[in-house]
């Protein structure tokens, strides 16, 4: 039997997508889970593995090894259902949120993973605004089933009321912790009943359904549990919004599944799920071309880069920028220009399959490749057959912490800023400079970036330089009429900075003073996140 999909184009089979949540809420295991379950991989333990093997490799980075924190963020490929998955993985330390926030603007759509004990944390607050920047699709996995949780419905409304978002069950538990069964399935009146795996379980194996209204429910969950139950899925249908695609589509909407990812338990149905509903690569925002985006379906090569990552091997400047195609068939080999200009002939693209790493002779919109290069690229580039092109949106935080650079032989502050700029162009932090005194300011959203920054500085450009903490502590991005502009300059001179792009930035003590200013000046626009032009 041909698969319905194998008619589609290479590009409409791509599913691109990350996991998002706080640390602990299980996004490792889940990831692990994901790729078992589709075959991916075969042994549990090959993420984490893998992740090792990475770290071994990256001697040059002794923070890494140190902390035990993996750096890097990579994709991993998959098929399932006659579908491509790439599965943008996103470092699970809280301070690398930058990195993270990068890769959410080369996935098409996300997983949203919440801990069924505590729900909505902190830091999946945060990564849900930066979906929504872009409106990208969240389908939500409540995790942890097999541990005590908040009441299902208590966990709705948490999805409701912090994350402003529709929450759709599709599912409906029954009972959590060592009281847990399995889940209703809410759109075919059947169960899927939860068996704990044992310890000489091979792969996973699909969960066994039965039918709600038939008699072996009955072996299954007990009179009250069953009563439960159809009670509980009843109020879900009455009270909750069904289930709209259009409105997951747009972002204002998420399905929510129930299960448990270190028990392998709904990861086959949150496979599904994706199959079902989780768009495809779509249009880009784009200048500089024939029309004002770029649509998978073109004909012209063009894609941008999210990630720049440096080498494993510090004698050697090797980065590799992981570029998300947006349109077109690319073939090894090609010639493609940024659109600053630079030439360059991609010979050795990388493609990231779960447990290998291959040349790829092809790759097509909502792929993501890895260029090798001697840092011609960096973060935020497009890179075309025409190099005409510049893709929109993809954008830096406004920095929580700001550290000052020191340097202790001031002979050398040509190499600071070579060495500044350049990792500023990895993304490793931001970097600003201040207009009065010309002194470099390097922020970021996380202190573990200045550590590596630090860290990097030294190693790598052989500079001893200390970062101390700076009069100011966040950043925003100016824009406004030009006299008002002006005006505030004026003022303000020695809060003013340029970033590595030229653009105006405010620096101020605190959260308040930003508002405070914003309130003097209501005719200049204060940004938390300004897109590389
Ligand atoms: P991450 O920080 O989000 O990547 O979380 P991990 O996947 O590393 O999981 C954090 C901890 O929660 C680990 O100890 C996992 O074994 C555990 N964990 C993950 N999923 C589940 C689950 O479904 N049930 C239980 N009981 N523990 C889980």
């Amino acid at each position: 039997m041909t698969s319905p999909t194998s008619a589609l184009p290479e590009w409409a089979r791509r599913r691109t997508f990350a996991i998002i949540s706080h640390p602990d809420a299980g996004k490792t295991t889940l990831t692990e889970n994901i790729l078992l379950s589709a075959g991916a991989i075969r042994l549990a333990g090959q993420v984490k593995a893998r992740g090792e093997n990475r770290r071994t490799q990256s001697d040059w980075m002794k923070i890494e090894r140190e902390r035990g924190i993996s750096v890097s963020a990579s994709v991993m490929t998959y098929e399932y259902g006659g579908l491509l998955f790439n599965l943008l993985d996103t470092p699970g330390h809280e301070d690398f949120s930058e990195d993270t926030y990068r890769t959410l603007t080369a996935a098409d759509s996300a997983i949203m993973v919440l801990d069924a004990a505590k729900g909505v944390e902190p830091r999946t607050l945060k990564l849900v605004e930066v979906c929504r920047l872009r409106d990208i699709p969240i389908l939500t996995f409540i995790n942890k089933m097999d541990r005590e949780a908040m009441d299902p419905s208590e966990l709705l409304d948490d999805i409701q009321d912090k994350l402003a978002l529709d929450a759709a069950p599709m599912q409906w538990p029954s009972g959590s912790g060592t009281r847990f069964k399995g889940v209703a399935d809410l759109e075919r009146d059947e169960f899927v009943v939860y068996r704990r795996p044992s310890a000489d379980d091979a792969d996973p194996v699909r969960s066994q359904r039965v039918s709600l209204s038939g008699n072996e429910i009955s072996s299954i969950l007990s009179t009250e549990e069953l009563a439960e139950l159809r009670e509980g899925a009843e109020l879900a249908r009455e009270v909750c919004p069904a289930f709209n695609p259009q409105s997951y589509r747009e972002g204002h909407m998420t399905p929510v599944y129930f299960g448990s990812a270190l028990r392998q338990f709904g990861v086959f149905e949150l496979l599904e799920a994706l199959k079902q509903v989780a768009p495809g690569p779509e249009a880009q925002p784009a200048t500089g071309g024939p029309a004002p985006e770029l649509t998978p379906d073109g004909k012209e090569v063009a894609g941008f880069v999210f990630k720049v990552q440096a080498n494993m091997d510090p004698n050697h400047r090797d980065r590799v920028a992981f570029m998300r195609l947006c349109s077109g068939t690319f073939k090894r080999g090609m010639k493609l220009k940024t659109d600053s200009g630079k030439l360059l002939t991609v010979s050795s693209p990388i493609m990231f399959f779960a447990q290998d790493r291959e040349l790829a002779d092809e790759a097509y919109a909502g792929d993501v490749i890895g260029v090798p290069n001697h840092g011609a690229l960096r973060v935020g580039d497009t890179l075309s057959e025409s190099g005409k092109w510049r893709v929109a949106g993809i954008p830096n935080f406004a920095p929580e912490l700001l550290r000052r650079a020191r340097l202790k032989d001031p002979l050398k502050a040509k190499h600071l800023k070579k060495a500044l700029e350049s990792l500023a162009e990895e993304g490793v932090t931001q970097l600003f400079r201040l207009q009065v005194g010309g002194d470099f300011v390097v922020g970021a959203v996380g202190a573990l970036q200045i550590d590596v920054m630090a860290e990097r500085v030294a190693a790598e450009y052989n500079l001893e330089v200390t970062f101390e903490p700076s009069p100011y502590e966040t950043a925003r991005w100016i824009t406004g009429p030009r006299d008002k502009l002006e005006a505030l300059i004026d003022r303000h001179k020695s809060a003013i900075a340029e970033d590595i792009d030229g653009a105006l930035v405010f620096m101020a003590k605190n959260a308040w003073e930003v508002s405070y200013t914003q309130e003097k000046w209501p005719d200049i626009e204060f940004h938390r996140a300004k897109e590389r032009r």
